[in-house]
């Protein structure tokens, strides 16, 4: 073994579940020579108590214990959220008349036998310690991964297609338990102008600081999204109109007063806005909500850019 796994192995903890003095100090004594941090349980129940607080990376568990044996010891770390991850070696006797397989089939990773053949327990656990190791790195990377592909890579808002998936789920709760739901469209005004004039990495400096603006005026349970190029979406859950038609004046009188800085150019921006929400506008689906707001965004534009239209001023309007 490196220098360098003998000093990792300082990180590793390994729980021993055994009856037997005798065996917990030998096993204890072969892994500690390895560098592992040992922990010894007496009993069954007192091992899976300390699985849950410890979290050990391997549990080395004697299948022939008084009260409570390994094999039901083991159903019950892996009937557990908390422990059902952790590497389950067996330890058997070679006088027990027991099958081997059970364990196996319980969701125990291994068996090793009593008495131990000294390096084949140390690889053992070593083998398991690793696999464990690289399945946690695994799952750590994944839910970074789960949360990347939610994301948009400038702006790290939502994606349009989270978008989609969380509004869906919005609208059905919102109506199962009859609560508001308002969904915002806004689109940055004469965009096009601003990339043509200071270059479309200008323009991603506003696209990123128009983000953080609506991150900073929405609740921790709305979603912002980017749902195009220059068009950002926002789901409001329990929200009226009233309510976010107030969250949608805010954004735009912010944006309206902020000044844009790329290198040494000062830029001004301004964005129109587009309200619906459920029951208020009677939508019959998702995306009707999101269709109601998409026509509300577009009297915005139309009746003169940097400005909030609802459903039902949009309708007021038009007719
Ligand atoms: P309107 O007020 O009608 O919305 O005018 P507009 O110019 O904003 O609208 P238009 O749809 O004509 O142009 C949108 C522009 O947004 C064109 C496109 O190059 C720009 N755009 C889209 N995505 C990005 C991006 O990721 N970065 C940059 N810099 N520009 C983008
Ligand atoms: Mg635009
Ligand atoms: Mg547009």
């Amino acid at each position: 073994m490196s220098k360098k796994q003998c000093m990792e192995n300082k990180e590793n903890k390994i729980l021993i579940i055994d009856d037997n003095q005798v065996i917990r100090k030998l096993a204890s004594n072969l892994l500690s020579k390895r560098n592992y941090r040992v922990e010894l349980a007496q009993t069954g129940k007192q091992g899976i108590e300390m699985a849950r607080d410890l979290a050990p990376q391997v549990i080395l568990l004697d299948v022939m214990m008084p009260e409570m044996d390994g094999y039901e010891v083991c159903k019950r770390l892996k009937a557990d959220d908390l422990t059902k991850d952790i590497p389950i070696i067996m330890v058997t006797s070679k006088t027990d008349s027991i099958d081997k397989i059970k364990g196996l089939e319980i969701g125990a990773a291994d068996y090793v036998t009593k008495p131990f053949d000294h390096g084949e327990l140390q690889a053992r656990v070593a083998t398991q310690v690793k696999m464990k190791n690289l399945l946690d790195e695994l799952e750590e990377k994944n839910t970074i991964l789960e949360e990347l592909i939610k994301k948009d890579g400038l702006t790290n808002l939502y994606n349009h297609r989270y978008f989609h998936e969380r509004i869906s789920e919005e609208y059905n709760r919102a109506m199962r338990y009859s609560y508001p739901l308002s969904c915002i469209l806004m689109d940055i005004d004469h965009f096009k102008k601003v990339n043509d004039t200071y270059g479309h990495q200008a323009g991603d400096v506003i696209l990123k600081t128009l983000a953080k603006i609506i991150t900073k005026n929405i609740r921790q349970v709305d979603i912002a999204a980017r749902y195009g190029g220059e068009e950002f979406a926002l789901i409001l859950p329990h929200t009226y109109i009233e309510k976010s038609v107030v969250m949608a004046e805010r954004i735009r009188e912010q944006v309206e007063g902020t000044t844009f800085y790329f290198n040494d150019i000062t830029i001004k921006a301004t964005i129109s806005m587009g309200l619906a929400c459920f029951p208020e506008n009677k939508p019959a689906s998702y995306t009707e909500l999101i269709r109601f707001a998409d026509e509300s965004l577009y009297v915005a534009k139309e009746s003169g850019r940097n400005r909030v239209k609802t459903c039902l001023t949009s309708q007021t309007s038009a007719s």
